[in-house]
């Protein structure tokens, strides 16, 4: 298969950029399952932009930073806040229906690190009226091909005179079958990592498949000691990664332990439950570990019980569902993995290190988000990413077109000798294993001697999941178990290069 560009998922970076794309090439989008199957599909809390006279640039740019723990790249996170206007109303114009005031202005929330109101929102279904809009107009496109259930099994690289060069992706396709994909330009837009967390709001596509194919490959990674975790994912038996967004918090919700007492007084009394996410997720972690509990309690039963089912009807109906009236009880609530605020490291075009490949979305590390994304940036960044992307591309068009598609013979993939894996057990045991021993080494608090611990039994299972790719025919399972078995490597290495608490990553000794 051949095209001018190939994107590698279907959330809002692959898709943003694949609309645009089109108006100059042919575009092939794979995806590794259906194609709403994206963290951007259950993003809740909304887009931050300055959209409000009250509001500014310097604001937004100031909380920023402030959240990124003196990593962020201050040129990086200028553009973005200062693009951010912009493309909200490209997304406005593309159909994104987001709540409206009676006068006719953006209604915009307020989420933890913010100074001021400034997150566009679809009430607490954001993400999902995004995806909703960028796949119906994907696919009115005819010069978009999607592909579901095409998973990327590695990039195809050349090394030149000037450095690598990416020609394309091997991708295993709905058949089972491993396809070669060619295309002038490769886009990575897989997203995150969570799935390599026991605990986690991520969906399961956040497997780290585009931080680990282009790790092999040889491209710069960067930042993966920083995941970000959520203070408020709900605990409950039935519940599978169901987040209660920043948003509750930002509307009045309070957290409470077991006897009713307002924790966080103890822990940040000046900002409280509207602390950035790492104290807030830390002061949780600290009050679990300090009762023995196995939750918190986030309370907003105090509010109006209309407004609580109006603004956020996503989570009233789901925890009702499951027996919990928000509007009469507290929610009980865990910590869990929800942002990689590192990846793959790119410029202010979104490219990687190796030629004519970038990386989009959560998968990129830009500089924006430093040691600790600020809520509701993450959307944001994707969609300015996307636009520079694009404006690069045709910028540079004429030379881009030129290239001829370049087929390398080497890396074949000989699958068909290779026999089926009769055992699902050798895949599932290790999927557990590396999720619990990142959950508890490699989590909210770190310390020296854990972190090598998980480092010996990371590098034994990575070990044995190399043995069986190597005998048996590979399935999408055993890739993405390959992938989070690299990813959670990476970010065991960077941990223990950091050695000074900074962010999201919080070491004892
Ligand atoms: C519950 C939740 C709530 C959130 N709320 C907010 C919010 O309110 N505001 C905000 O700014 N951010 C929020 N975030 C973060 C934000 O949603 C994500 O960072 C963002 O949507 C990522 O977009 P993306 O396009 O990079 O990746 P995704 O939307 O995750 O899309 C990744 C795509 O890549 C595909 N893929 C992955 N691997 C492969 C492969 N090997 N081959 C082919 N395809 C592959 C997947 O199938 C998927 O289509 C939230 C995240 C979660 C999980």
């Amino acid at each position: 298969m051949k095209s001018d560009f190939l994107v590698i998922g279907s959330g809002i970076a692959g898709l943003s950029f694949s609309l645009k794309a089109a108006r100059v090439g042919s575009v092939v989008v794979v995806t590794k399952k259906e194609e709403i199957d994206t963290a951007t599909n259950l993003a809740q809390g909304g887009i931050a932009a300055v959209l409000n006279p009250d509001d500014s640039f310097e604001e937004h740019i100031r909380d920023t930073l402030e959240s990124g723990a003196g990593l962020c790249d201050d040129a990086v996170v200028r553009m973005v806040v200062e693009n951010g206007p912009a493309r909200v109303k490209e997304l406005i114009e593309l159909g994104v229906q987001f709540v409206k005031e009676k006068n006719g202005n953006l209604s915009l929330g307020k989420e933890g690190g913010h100074s001021r109101r400034r997150v566009a929102h679809s009430f607490d279904l954001t993400g999902k009226e995004i995806e909703r809009a960028l796949v119906e107009s994907v696919g009115k496109c005819t010069t978009v091909k999607l592909l579901e259930n095409h998973m990327c099994v590695d990039l195809i690289v050349k090394d030149t005179p000037e450095g690598k060069k990416c020609l394309g992706a091997w991708v295993l396709n709905d058949e089972g079958e491993i396809q070669k994909f060619l295309a002038k330009v490769v886009v990575l837009c897989t997203g995150g990592v969570g799935k390599v967390y026991l605990y986690t709001s991520n969906p399961d596509i956040a497997t780290g498949d585009g931080v680990a194919v282009a790790f092999r490959a040889g491209a710069e990674i960067d930042n993966m000691e920083f995941v970000q975790f959520h203070p408020t994912c709900l605990y409950h038996h039935q519940a599978k990664n169901f987040l209660i967004s920043e948003a509750v918090r930002g509307e009045g919700a309070t957290l409470v332990n077991e006897l009713g007492e307002r924790f966080m007084t103890k822990y940040e009394p000046e900002e409280m439950e509207l602390a950035t996410r790492d104290k807030v997720a830390r002061a949780i972690d600290k009050e679990m570990k300090t009762t023995g509990a196995d939750c918190v309690f986030l309370d907003i039963s105090h509010k109006d019980a209309q407004f609580i089912r109006e603004r956020f009807p996503n989570i009233y109906k789901k925890c009702f569902s499951l027996g919990i009236d928000i509007t009469r009880v507290p929610i009980p609530v865990v910590p869990a993995a929800h942002y990689l605020c590192g990846g793959v490291k790119t410029d202010t075009f979104g490219r990687t290190s190796i030629k004519n490949l970038f990386a989009l979305g959560e998968t990129a590390c830009t500089g924006l988000h430093g040691g600790n994304r600020l809520a509701s940036n993450s959307l944001l960044e994707a969609i300015v990413f996307a636009e520079n992307a694009f404006s690069f591309c045709m910028a540079h068009w004429e030379v881009i077109s030129r290239a001829e598609h370049e087929v390398q013979l080497s890396g074949n993939f000989m699958e068909n000798e290779k026999e089926e894996i009769d055992e699902a057990i050798l895949i599932n045991h290790n999927w557990d294993v590396i999720r619990r021993i990142m959950w508890n080494y490699v989590g909210i608090v770190r310390k020296r001697s854990r972190l090598l611990t998980a480092k010996d039994r990371i590098g034994e299972v990575r070990r044995e999941i190399d043995s069986i790719i190597e005998k048996y025919k590979l399935t999408a399972n055993m890739l993405e178990l390959r992938n989070i078995s690299l990813v959670a490597a990476l970010i065991i290495e960077a941990s223990l290069l950091r050695k000074e608490s900074c962010g999201l990553h919080y070491i004892l000794e």
